[in-house]
């Protein structure tokens, strides 16, 4: 703390990322990051990029980019807005569209960015219980309010909420914008991206980050009606004209059309789940029902966070939060057969389960 800060920096609380060691040989099964890798597409297409051009700034619209995340989704490309990593796109749907004079509603347990972004943008949150087996109730949801959002999948439970609720709350809700952060839906889950043109109060955003390998590259978007979409390039555009360098715009949109890739490897990682997943059961621990690229574990046997850094010592990194309700899970990202089987193997060495 320091005299010279201004009053708001003093009070806000940022966001802990999980950690990125520089430890060799490390099982990291932390930030759920894709064991597989990007594209190779994405690859050549960003070192095409490395070259005289990086002398001039980058297209401000990123018009290619939009364009092959458009076309992934059969839509027009004035519905789709890019930014600096999905957080950032977040960042600007706060300022956008959340920061109402009514609160916004999110979940009690959810993507812990949220609450970072409401004390941010002094946007009043309103958190709303997940229900006892940690699913959202869209019941809960019926009320007044400035704006609702949550991820789905969601973060860090896993758990899938079925279109046609979603579907639901956008009807009961016609008056403020509801936003799904769709940074694990493909890993199993259906998309809202299909129900776009039916309600102009819907935003759905997405990241490269978890399904396209490319959380180095910071790319994420958002997808809604042209009037949604306006209001983020408004805020976008009183901030920072080019936050997609060359790289995120080239590799970005290569990743998006490599279907081959992006269908070969998400299917891996949804076996290596449903495997990592039986394996934890018959060890006793409760695994939430995951649509995503991690697991959501307990085991009444062991302590959890006794259990996160006995794995550390063994070299093994997983998510373990400190947070009423989830303190006694783990957060075990779905990594390649060879990691989730030391995983497990280790499991078996320090626990006695
Ligand atoms: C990983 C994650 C993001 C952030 O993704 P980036 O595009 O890497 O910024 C957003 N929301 C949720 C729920 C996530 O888990």
């Amino acid at each position: 703390m320091s005299k010279y800060w201004s009053s708001k920096v003093k009070k806000l609380e940022p966001y802990v990322p999980g950690e990125q060691p520089k430890i060799e040989n490390l099982v990291k099964l932390n930030t759920n990051e894709n064991p597989y890798g990007p594209s190779p597409l994405a690859l050549r297409e960003m070192e095409r990029q490395a070259g005289d051009a990086l002398r001039l700034y980058p297209d401000p619209e990123s018009e290619h980019l939009r364009n092959a995340v458009a076309e992934f989704y059969h839509i027009d490309r004035s519905s789709v807005f890019v930014g600096n990593g999905s957080d950032e796109v977040l960042a600007h749907t706060f300022q956008a569209l959340l920061k109402q004079k009514k609160p916004l509603l999110c979940p009690d347990i959810s993507y812990s960015f949220y609450p970072v972004y409401s004390g941010l943008y002094d946007v009043e949150c309103c958190e709303i219980p997940l229900a006892e087996d940690f699913t959202i109730r869209i019941e809960d949801y019926m009320r007044d309010n400035g704006g609702i959002l949550f991820a789905n999948p969601n973060a860090p439970t896993g758990c899938f909420l079925e279109l046609q609720q979603i579907e639901s709350l956008l009807q009961a809700n016609r008056e403020s914008v509801v936003v799904i952060d769709e940074a694990y839906i493909d890993f199993g889950g259906q998309s809202a991206v299909e129900l776009i043109d039916k309600y102009d109060n819907l935003l759905v955003i997405q990241t490269l980050s978890k399904s396209r390998s490319l959380a180095g590259l910071r790319v994420g978007f958002a997808i809604g009606q042209k009037n949604l979409i306006e209001a983020l390039e408004r805020v976008k555009n009183s901030f920072n004209s080019y936050p997609l360098d060359r790289f995120a715009i080239y590799g970005g949109a290569a990743a998006m059309s490599d279907r081959q890739h992006f269908e070969t490897t998400r299917k891996k990682i949804i076996t290596t789940r449903e495997w990592l997943t039986s394996e934890l059961t018959k060890r006793g621990f409760e695994v939430l029902p995951s649509r995503a690229n991690f697991v959501f574990a307990r085991n009444e046997r062991c302590d959890a966070l006794e259990l996160s850094s006995a794995l550390r010592r063994k070299n093994i990194l997983v998510r373990h939060f400190k947070q009423p309700r989830i303190d006694q899970f783990l957060r075990i990202t779905v990594g390649s057969d060879i990691e989730c089987g030391q995983l497990i193997t280790t499991l078996d060495e320090i626990a006695d389960l």
